[in-house]
């Protein structure tokens, strides 16, 4: 049986590389990519390819609370040896629990934490 996951993978880097032809840069995915985080997919929708949040105001917020600067264009599996465990806890958890109104708004860290 296979369970929708309504969480998308992200990552909290970036590295950065410099156009030969224009010398402008530009970001790429990182040769050492860490943990894959998840957060809350507001949109429904899955990117069609890697979105790179370059300003802070862009970070998106892990359920673990890391900040993300990359969001794959994949979902958030729990069962990816490269997943964040704290994530993978907090989403198996929700889903289990079924907290909808958590699943259509971003996450918030509570204060008691
Ligand atoms: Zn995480």
């Amino acid at each position: 049986m296979t369970t929708s996951i309504p969480y998308l993978a992200g990552l909290t880097r970036f590295d950065i590389e410099r156009d030969r032809n224009n010398h402008y840069l530009y970001p790429i995915l990182p040769e050492d990519p860490g943990k894959a985080h998840a957060f809350v997919n507001i949109t429904g929708r899955r990117p069609v390819e890697e979105d790179y949040l370059t300003a802070p105001a862009e970070y998106r917020q892990a359920l673990c609370g890391a900040k993300l600067k990359v969001i794959l264009p994949t979902r958030f599996i729990p069962a990816d040896p490269s997943a964040c465990r704290t994530c993978r806890d907090i989403a198996v958890e929700r889903l289990a629990t079924r907290q909808a109104p958590e699943l259509t708004r971003p996450f918030q860290i509570p204060a008691n934490l």
